[in-house]
């Protein structure tokens, strides 16, 4: 079973997906916690390109494919072996992250997006995706000041991103849970277990 964590900066996604993790190995299954971008020995250095503000000109185009690179590394070296031997996957932030923040957030053609991570991924869709829904003025004053070159954004930014995890939510509401961010941290992880618990195996 594939579980991917989705929201926007300071939404509380790695808190909440460490916490599910930890919930789900209590009960004895194998868990593979993982994250994006940055779970792979190639991924690291994609990560560290992708963030580092000196490379606030890249184009949108290269920041997607460098995104999408991430990615299928990230499915092919962690997530279907994982999955491939039984365990359960969690992983904070999937394509919709890259849907709301290269598509809606840097304004490129979303269904180039859409295809170009399809490929990526070869067409692997999370079994339930927990889009944590904050508003960005929330989220990203909770990062209290440290931001890297996706959070230094202006807010508009933040928000069409918003917008769009929300839509993706919404057009396929049978594989999400969307939960308020500002809600108590464990009155949300008790939404997300409660939902977890109505797809896990017997
Ligand atoms: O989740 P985390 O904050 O570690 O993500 C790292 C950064 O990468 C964030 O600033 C996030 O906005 C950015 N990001 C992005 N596009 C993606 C995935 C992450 O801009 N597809
Ligand atoms: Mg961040």
């Amino acid at each position: 079973m594939f579980i991917a964590f989705e929201g926007g900066e300071g939404s509380g996604k790695t808190t909440q997906s460490r916490l599910l993790a930890i919930w789900l190995r209590d009960q004895g299954f194998d868990v593979v916690q993982t994250r994006e971008p940055g779970s792979t020995k190639v991924g690291m250095r994609l990560r560290a390109i992708l963030l580092d503000a000196v490379h606030q000109g890249l184009s949108a185009r290269s920041e997607a494919l460098l995104y999408a690179a991430d990615r299928a590394e990230h499915v092919e070296k962690v997530i279907r072996p994982a999955l491939h031997r039984g365990a359960m996957v969690v992983s904070d932030r999937y394509v919709d992250s890259s849907l709301a923040y290269q598509g809606a957030g840097r304004a490129l053609d979303p269904e180039d997006v859409a295809r170009v991570n399809d490929w990526a991924t070869g067409g692997l869709v999370p079994d339930l995706t927990v889009l944590i829904d904050t508003p960005p003025s929330v989220g990203l004053t909770r990062l209290g000041g440290a931001a890297d070159r996706i959070e230094s954004e202006p807010l508009e930014f933040h928000e069409r991103v918003r917008r769009e995890f929300r839509a993706l939510a919404a057009a396929d509401a049978g594989r999400y849970l969307v939960v308020d961010g500002t809600l108590a941290q464990d009155e949300i992880s008790r939404l997300i277990q409660d939902r977890v618990r109505e797809v896990l195996p017997d």
